[in-house]
């Protein structure tokens, strides 16, 4: 039987619609929308593209959306300077650095100086030990961890007491799902399994998961046979294998070989159009959270007067 494909381009619509209901709902009771800064150091054409699709939806979603575009030879100091500005502004609610910046810049003095609670990326040391803590600790969820999530509740997977295994531990995404499907919690309570290039026996620990991750970066690496029959697969890999020679653009592969492991699983997530499309919905749906909670009003609260007045 093929399995149900997960589409992360019909979720993030369902999610982004949601978001703009937020915003809409905001703006009627506090006059105020969402704002996001979205910081740009240097000219490089990946980041470029990165950003115009950030600026776009967060622009599509109803936000005050600023472009700071800087040249590659900006100092470290006024980057961080530029940086403590928007932490004082009380009409941005996200701030985002592109990342990488020029290596004359320290990434990770950058990320530490942006302020945790418009830290929309959640990249934050103070943000990564929030989620390690869970429940009320935590204030954003990492984007494409957090997509990974969402795929898997949307789509009606069952999370409580499966085996999960992920294959990466990346701290972007491999570390994050697996300490986020493991919490004591709603859309967690999993049992998880971390593996990596270390790993002993890597087929044998993916043959047993009753829900797959797969961040490794490696183009077709889980072969189908490591697939248990009914799985849920999420393939987060999104590898350059070539140019298509007709439109010029990049021919993308994820890091399981789709075609034959769709008649292996119960569902699984293509690439393109999976996981990748998720990352920015979640991204936006952190920017709305964050202003809720700034402006001291939950998204249930404003969706629970809006039915009052109906
Ligand atoms: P990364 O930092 O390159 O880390 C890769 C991880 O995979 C490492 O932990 C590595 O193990 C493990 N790994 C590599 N080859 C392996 C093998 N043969 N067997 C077992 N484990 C192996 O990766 P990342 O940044 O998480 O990215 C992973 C993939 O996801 C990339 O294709 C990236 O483009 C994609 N990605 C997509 C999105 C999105 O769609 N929004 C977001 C982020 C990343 P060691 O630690 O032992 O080296």
């Amino acid at each position: 039987m093929t399995a149900q494909i997960i589409s992360g381009k019909e979720l993030r619509k369902e999610i982004l619609d949601e978001v703009k209901l937020g915003v809409a709902e905001m703006k009627k009771k506090t006059g105020r929308v969402p704002g996001l800064v979205t910081i740009l150091v240097g000219e490089s054409p990946a980041s470029q593209s990165y950003v115009r699709l950030k600026i776009k939806t967060a622009l599509e979603c109803g936000f005050h959306e600023i472009q700071d575009t800087l040249p590659a030879n900006i100092s470290e100091a006024e980057l961080l300077a530029r940086i403590e500005g928007y932490n004082n502004d009380p009409a941005i609610h996200g701030i985002l650095v592109q990342l990488p910046v020029p290596k004359h810049i320290d990434e990770k003095k950058i990320i530490k100086a942006i302020d945790p609670d418009k830290d929309v990326d959640a990249f934050h040391p103070v943000n990564v030990g929030r989620l390690m803590i869970g429940g009320d600790a935590v204030r954003f969820l990492p984007c494409t961890p957090a997509g990974i999530q969402q795929m898997l509740l949307r789509s009606g997977t069952e999370i409580c007491g499966a085996e999960v295994v992920v294959v990466g531990r990346s701290n972007i995404v491999g570390k994050p799902i697996a300490v986020m499907l493991a919490q004591k919690g709603e859309g967690a309570n999993a049992t998880v399994t971390l593996v990596h290039t270390a790993t002993r026996d890597l087929p044998g620990h993916c043959r047993r998961a009753d829900i797959l991750i797969v961040a490794a970066g490696v183009p077709g690496l889980v072969k189908p046979e490591w697939i248990k029959p009914g799985a849920t697969v999420i393939d987060v890999g999104v590898n350059r294998v070539g140019i298509n020679s007709k439109t010029g653009k990049a021919i993308l592969r994820g890091d399981v070989d789709f075609e034959k492991a769709k008649e292996i699983a119960g569902k699984i997530t293509p690439v393109p159009g999976g996981v990748g499309p998720m990352t920015i919905a979640m991204l936006m749906k952190n920017t709305l959270l964050s202003a809720q909670l700034t402006l001291g009003i939950t998204g249930d609260q404003v969706l629970d007067d809006a039915d009052e007045k109906k």
